[in-house]
């Protein structure tokens, strides 16, 4: 009796920890574009390693609902401040830190394609990957190293930077490339849609800031899916150079 009492406190203790971990319907990959984050009036800093390349960088991988938890329709205000509106899930387990040892065979990669340029990290990477992990990982029913080896299959297999320039959008700080180009370029060369997000230059100018694409619940594949951005982009965005 009091082994079958024990054996289902446990049963349901691991039901609650997983169900927490698995409750989302797709991830968000989101890259940026280094240059349109060092380019505003708050500027960067340069991880320890050294600059970045001039190449997108992970910024996460992010478990989301496809539709938001607070009742209605997900409009666009919603899907990108919705953390308070629960569009997604978030801090799902704080018993579980990111370990460099679980990670310990990615951080070359990591360095170079998930660089912090974030001020308040004082040139340390790790910490922006251990807030993502708290944040977003813990969500994600994936272990530590599942997760970060995910995110970077994913943009490995589906090189933003190299795409835009076969399609001759190339980082300058003079030219401005129709958003629609942008667009097409990427679901051309993946096959799925991309929603864009742009910030403003010193002088306001719009600038190509963040890619977000859809993937499955698995972090292994590209799909659709249709949460509307707010994307503060107009027609003709730049794509600055880093
Ligand atoms: P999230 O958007 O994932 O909720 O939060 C991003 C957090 O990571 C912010 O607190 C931001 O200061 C920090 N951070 C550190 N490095 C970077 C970086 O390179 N890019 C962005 N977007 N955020 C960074």
């Amino acid at each position: 009796m009091k082994l079958a009492l024990s054996f289902a406190l446990l049963l349901s203790l691991v039901l609650a920890v997983s169900s927490t971990a698995e409750e989302f319907d797709f991830f968000y990959l989101v890259q940026q574009w280094p240059g349109s984050f060092c380019d505003t009036e708050q500027g960067c800093c340069f991880p320890s390693t050294g600059k970045p390349a001039a190449d997108f960088g992970i910024h996460g991988l992010w478990p989301n609902y496809a539709v938001c938890r607070t009742g209605g329709e997900p409009d666009a205000e919603f899907s990108i401040v919705g953390a308070r509106k629960k569009c997604w899930p978030e801090y799902c387990n704080d018993d579980n830190p990111l370990s460099l040892l679980e990670i310990k065979d990615l951080l070359k990669p990591l360095d170079r394609n998930w660089p912090s340029l974030s001020c308040k990290n004082g040139g340390q990477s790790m910490r922006f990957w251990s807030y993502e992990w708290r944040k977003h990982g813990t969500c994600s029913g994936l272990d530590q190293h599942d997760y970060f080896e995910a995110a970077l299959a994913l943009k490995s297999r589906h090189n933003l930077t190299a795409i835009l320039a076969s399609a001759g959008i190339v980082p300058s700080d003079s030219r401005t490339y129709f958003l629609s180009s942008i667009r097409d370029a990427i679901s051309d060369a993946t096959g799925f849609a991309v929603n864009l997000e742009c910030n403003r230059d010193e002088s306001s100018e719009a600038q190509l800031f963040q890619v977000y694409q859809c993937v499955d619940r698995d972090g292994k594949e590209l799909i659709d899916c249709t949460l509307p951005m707010r994307s503060k982009c107009t027609d003709r965005v730049k794509l600055p150079s880093f």
